[in-house]
């Protein structure tokens, strides 16, 4: 059977910029871009130009994209013509493939926010979307507040969308703006809508204020719309929009979609969906969200020992979907609770054939029962619990030494009158023979330590020249003066590889440079560097 054609519009460079801090540089919405592109969306929104300096460069020339590239604005002002309207103009003399207009949808809005009547308004929706296709543009409406203003006066929310479809639009898309609307209110009001537009016309733009924005984007589908708008993780303000990263995998995975609908993104770039998720965080300079569905990089772990026996003999026991298909990995967690077919199974995920009778196997256990009742977390840390099982095997080499290190934090009043600490550590590394001294000055005490023990590690240096720490979590264990801090550290190199390090000790300096050294000797193993 023939599959129907959904289309995915992504709007993380539009509504998506809307989020409390995040503010994209033009290279930063030219990478997303490229991104977006890749992962095989059909529409990239990527601003609305005349509204930002940097929007309006970014649609000042032709960006060679396969997705089409929307430019986002008003329609026109009520009480003016479309040629005599500087931000329409704006808009039509964008460098872009499509237009998606919004408009007042509500007759509650359309008095109180646009001071105009309901037949201007519709005027308004017909003057620009024929505006925009005279000049041999694509036309979206985007039906803003669509599901309350239906609420409220269903006829004069369908005559809006109706007059948009009317005048040539290829997309009416419905938006939940407020993102109050739930699922099965959603599969109602497009069912209807769907009976005097079809649905192959209509869209989907729903926030996530109920934590239901993808739910009630497949209520959509499922109702009838056959576009999809959402952003990238989420993104977007307040509680964000639909997650076109939680969206895409059930798309292509789930049989009831799968068999049913076809999608521009191929099942190879849904294998990387994983990295394109991790890249916008890194971008955005956030930590990934652990928990994120198909991609977070607890999606697929499993802690309790009889889970881990049985995923380990069929994965699909367990799993609703193979976490490859998706880019990421399973994963077994090591902790105090876990069993002995954990640790057999996570020690063979990472290259240890051992057998289950092997003596050492009970001493890597009980190491790690008694490290972790001191405090150190290897689930989370799984380069330290890699790094534990190595060394009880033998097989971290020692590649340099720390001597000693010193760290100072200074605070004084500079030239300017301003109070400011400025840390600085001083660390001594042997490696082989030479004695190294390197000194670095850092916003913190970490951060100087961190500086300084990457400095200069002899001939090791070019092993961890691209290494980055891109994560620093602290943790008060147990209150009182007999505190016990753990650190995580979370750092990733130049293939894109991620790990966590931990490190427990009363002070936190003394943490953080366990939790450093984990990081730095993971790395050197991990590049095969000569002992
Ligand atoms: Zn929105």
């Amino acid at each position: 059977m023939p599959r129907e054609r959904l289309y995915l519009f992504d709007t993380t460079l539009r509504d998506g910029a809307q989020t409390n801090g995040v503010d994209f540089t033009l290279a930063d919405k030219l990478a997303i871009a490229r991104m977006l592109d890749e992962l095989g969306v059909d529409y990239v929104e990527a601003g609305y130009p005349g509204a930002n300096p940097i929007d309006t460069a970014f649609f000042a020339e032709r960006r060679p994209l396969k997705g089409k590239i929307t430019a986002f604005g008003m329609t026109r002002r009520p009480g003016r013509s479309a040629s005599n309207d500087p931000g329409l103009a704006a808009l039509l003399a964008a460098e872009a493939d499509a237009i998606c207009f919004v408009a007042k949808s509500w007759d509650y809005h359309v008095r109180v926010a646009l001071e105009t009547s309901e037949e201007e308004n519709l005027a308004s929706i017909r003057d620009s979307v024929a505006a925009a296709k005279a000049k041999g543009r694509e036309v979206l409406l985007d039906c803003e507040h669509f599901f309350d203003g239906y609420k409220a006066n269903p006829d004069y929310a369908l005559a809006c969308a109706k007059a948009a479809y009317d005048a040539g639009a290829r997309w009416v898309v419905l938006c939940d703006t407020n993102g109050g609307t739930l699922p099965h209110e959603v599969e109602k009001i497009v069912g209807e809508v769907c009976r005097h537009i079809p649905g192959d016309h209509t869209g989907i733009h729903a926030h996530n204020d109920t934590e239901q924005a993808v739910a009630n984007s497949f209520a959509a589908v499922r109702a009838g719309a056959r576009q999809i708008q959402g952003t990238l993780n989420g993104l977007g303000e307040r509680c964000g929009n639909a997650n076109l990263i939680s969206i895409i995998p059930t798309l292509k995975l789930k049989r009831e979609y799968a068999e049913r609908f076809e999608i521009g993104v191929a099942d190879a770039a849904l294998g990387h969906i994983a990295r394109v998720s991790r890249a916008l965080d890194d971008l955005l300079n956030r930590a990934a969200d652990r928990h994120a569905p198909y991609v977070g990089e607890s999606a697929f772990a499993t802690k309790a020992g009889i889970h881990a026996s049985a995923i380990m003999k069929e994965p699909a026991t367990y799993e609703h979907v193979a976490p490859e298909r998706v880019g990421n990995k399973r994963k077994l967690l090591v902790s105090d609770q876990s069993g002995r077919s954990n640790l057999l199974a996570e020690l063979e995920r990472i290259g240890f054939a051992i057998d289950k009778d092997d003596p050492r196997l009970s001493r890597l256990l009980d190491a790690v029962k008694e490290r972790e009742a001191q405090g150190y977390a290897y689930e989370s840390a799984d380069a330290s619990f890699e790094l534990l099982a190595r060394r009880l095997l033998g097989k971290v080499p020692r590649y340099f030494e720390v001597e000693k290190f010193d760290v100072n934090v200074e605070q004084r009043i500079n030239a300017k009158g301003e109070r400011v600490s400025v840390s600085l550590a001083v660390v001594k590394v042997k490696v082989g023979d030479d004695a190294l001294i390197s000194a670095a000055e850092g916003n913190g005490p970490v951060n100087a330590l961190d500086l300084a023990l990457r400095k200069d590690l002899g001939k090791y240096q070019s092993y961890i020249a691209g290494l980055e720490l891109t994560d620093y979590r602290v943790r008060i264990l147990n209150g009182g003066t007999q505190a016990v801090t753990r650190v995580l550290i979370e750092s990733a190199d130049e293939e894109g590889d991620r790990w966590t390090t931990v490190g427990v000790s009363a002070n936190i300096i003394d943490a953080s440079f366990q939790a450093l050294m984990d990081s730095i000797v993971y790395k050197l193993v991990k590049a095969g560097a000569p002992a």
